[in-house]
């Protein structure tokens, strides 16, 4: 028997084992036994600069992430791997415990403390030492979620917390010994009954004059403080988030700092704490449950931006509205979610990265007799799968870089602007990376499954950005709760919308032509008026549903619960309007060019994969079904030509190859049995 008889043989007998299709035909035809790995970068080329790529992408602090990738590259510390070809990988190394995977992370931190990394994280407050922050927190998390999860505790909720509940009392004691881990803090809210309903949480707080302290309780189990970042092994002191009964009055949630281990680490008197155990990713933190047994804490240690207590007992608050106080008492975590919508690109970007540089050396099939397998990303399948996510990640990058540098520049009058784009930018980006890395995962096989190859490990880590700071539909709601109110407050008062993107609500509605031809559809005048018109119509018709349940004497709060499939499209429209602009904008500041020219591609795939993903644009009738099928028609056609720039797309991303899995680069020689 030949030896190519011999392997046509073998694979009908596994093909029939395994029922899959029949063969394709060159497998017993073709002589090449051996595969030989390609790099992608022999085969494909560069149609647009990527330097001036990464520079739009990354937009702020480039030098400053290679300075921290190259210190994290360097380090030991980083468990440091030298793979097929001498190439180096970093990555956490997830054989170890969880009591291990934390203790390194703790490590980790110390030694970037060293390196200076984290000075100026809370004393400096320019928008640069801001935006040098994020850039610096977004390596961290590209490098292991647990990692930057530790630091986002540290800084962005213990350390935002004092800093902007706290006077200066509380900021001259705290901040400069958090910034150098002399004090290691975590922020209390959640409790085993209460999570998103803050409000509702049931640790009591009460004053004693006579010692002119403040004794904090946890009067039931559901009342235990629960998920609480840095409690498990490492924090010393803790945010606490609890209500405030003076005289027998219940003056809403206050904050609160109080000690609970000494330096030695020793847990203190009147606190129990345990573990929340093991989760399905960052391990590396330890995260807890704490029990205050009426815990006394001095009275200095009440966050008294917002409100006061007198040494005699007095109550004094400066915001008398009880709604009010607690929406101010909510504020640090905006700098929270703007981080976490920012780090879930920042995933997702690993997840393409690895999966497309893959699918341009991988083959699989052929689809002629004695010729080549074919690229995974040479099958139209694979581009559709890909693609698309890709453009959408571009195009999700240029609306967290904006939503950056808006939060950098706050001021009190866009404080709730930002709360609202922030709380749609962080739902849509978060559960963006989690389909993005399940699609990426599947996209390399069997390798997708591998914790050295990165992309399923990070599904696990990312997971719970879509609950934390904010649950993803929840804060959904919060969203088309505050266009409802912003409708409505315009409308009453007859004046025109300004801010939150709604000015287009100021012109007549536009109109949309019938037939869309190619250009029609790449054009981004078209592009905008279709996403207008769904916002408009959407916050249109819910605003007229919440009113009719009102007028059949339901609540306002209950009749926003009964429309829930509208609030929950018209959230999804704002937020995807947001993310369009900021893709339009980043493309308007390019000189005419291939960049550009790439870049119209890619927003014209994310405007129309959105189109063809939303149901809302045939349910309301924004396109009739013949646009909807030329939209997805014109969705393959772009997938088509963003194919030759895939590669050039994904490098643009700026990651060092050591951030990657080794199936992003020699896959055959890091599995060599010389490898082993
Ligand atoms: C890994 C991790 C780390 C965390 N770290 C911290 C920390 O350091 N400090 C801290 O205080 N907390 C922390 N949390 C807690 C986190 O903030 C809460 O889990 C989050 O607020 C959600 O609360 P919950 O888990 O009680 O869920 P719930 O609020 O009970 O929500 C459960 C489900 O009900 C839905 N739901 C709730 N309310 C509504 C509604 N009104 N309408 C429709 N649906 C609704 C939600 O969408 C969700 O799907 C952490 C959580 C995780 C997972």
């Amino acid at each position: 028997m030949s030896e190519n008889h011999a392997l046509w043989r073998a694979h009908v007998l596994a093909n029939h084992i395994l029922q899959s299709p029949p063969p394709p035909l060159n497998i017993f035809l073709t002589r090449e036994v051996c595969l030989q790995y390609t790099p992608p970068e022999v085969n494909e080329s560069y149609g647009f600069d990527v330097k001036e790529m990464r520079k739009l992408l990354d937009r702020h602090n480039l030098e400053d992430r290679d300075w921290l990738y190259g210190i994290i590259i360097q380090s030991n510390l980083f468990n440091r791997k030298i793979r097929g070809g001498g190439k180096v990988f970093v990555s956490p190394d997830y054989n170890e415990t969880m009591e291990q995977q934390r203790e390194i992370s703790m490590k980790r931190i110390m030694y970037l403390l060293e390196k200076g990394v984290f000075q100026g994280w809370l004393t400096e407050t320019s928008p640069e030492a801001e935006l040098k922050k994020f850039a610096l927190y977004e390596v961290c998390g590209m490098y292991d979620y647990s990692l930057s999860a530790k630091l986002g505790v540290q800084f962005l909720l213990w350390g935002n917390a004092v800093k902007l509940f706290g006077t200066k009392r509380h900021h001259d004691k705290w901040l400069k010994d958090t910034e150098d881990y002399l004090v290691k803090g975590c922020f209390a809210m959640t409790e085993l009954g209460h999570g998103s309903n803050v409000r509702g949480i049931e640790t009591v707080t009460t004053y004693d004059p006579m010692t002119e302290e403040f004794v904090i309780n946890t009067p039931c189990e559901s009342a235990q403080k629960y998920w609480i970042g840095e409690a498990a092994n490492h924090a010393t002191h803790a945010i606490v988030i609890s209500q405030l009964e003076i005289n027998g009055t219940n003056q809403g949630i206050h904050v609160f700092i109080a000690q609970i281990r000494d330096q030695d680490g020793n847990i203190c008197p009147n606190i129990r704490i345990a573990d929340c155990g093991h989760k399905i990713g960052i391990n590396g933190v330890d995260i807890g449950r704490i029990w205050f047994d009426n815990l006394r804490i001095p009275r200095e240690n009440l966050l008294n931006s917002v409100a006061h207590v007198s040494s005699d007992g007095n109550y004094v608050s400066a915001i008398k509205n009880p709604d009010q106080r607690f929406g101010a008492f909510l504020a640090p975590l905006t700098s929270g979610r703007v981080t976490i919508a920012a780090t879930a690109i920042y995933s997702a970007k690993i997840g393409l990265a690895v999966a497309i540089r893959y699918s341009l050396t991988r083959r699989a099939f052929s689809d002629v007799a004695n010729g080549p397998e074919v690229l995974l990303l040479d099958y139209p399948s694979h581009q559709r799968r890909l693609l698309p996510l890709l453009a959408k990640t571009y195009a999700m990058s240029f609306a967290a870089n904006d939503l950056k540098m808006i939060y950098v520049k706050r001021t009190p009058e866009i404080n709730k602007e930002i709360h609202v784009i922030s709380s749609g930018l962080k739902a849509v980006l978060t559960w963006h990376n989690m389909r993005t890395l399940q699609e990426c995962r599947e996209a390399c096989g069997g390798q997708g499954v591998k914790t050295e190859n990165r992309v399923g490990h990070l599904k696990g880590d990312y997971d719970g950005q879509t609950t934390f700071e904010g649950d993803n539909n929840v804060l959904m709601q919060q969203v088309s709760k505050a266009l409802f109110a912003e409708y409505i407050s315009c409308k009453k008062r007859n004046k025109p919308f300004k801010g939150l993107g709604l000015e287009h609500m100021n012109s007549p509605r536009p109109v949309l032509p019938t037939q869309l031809t190619s250009s029609a559809l790449r054009c981004s005048h078209f592009q905008k008026n279709a996403f207008s018109i769904r916002e408009r119509d959407l916050l249109e018709r819910y605003t007229s549903e919440v009113e009719e349940i009102q007028g059949k004497g339901e609540s306002r709060e209950f009749s926003f619960l009964l429309s829930h499939q509208l609030y929950e499209d018209l959230s999804k429209a704002f937020a995807e309007k947001a993310i369009l602009q900021a893709v339009l904008d980043a493309e308007a500041k390019l000189p005419i060019g291939s960049t550009k020219d790439v870049l119209g591609i890619v927003r014209s795939m994310y405007a129309l994969i959105c189109m063809e993903e939303d149901p809302s644009f045939l349910r309301y009738g924004y396109l009739s079904r013949d646009n909807v099928g030329d939209v997805r028609r014109e969705v393959s056609k772009l997938c088509g030509e963003l194919r030759p720039h895939a590669l050039a797309l994904v490098t643009s991303f700026g990651i060092p190859d050591a951030f990657l899995g080794p199936i992003a680069f020699n896959w055959v020689e890091a599995n060599a049995w010389s490898s082993v």
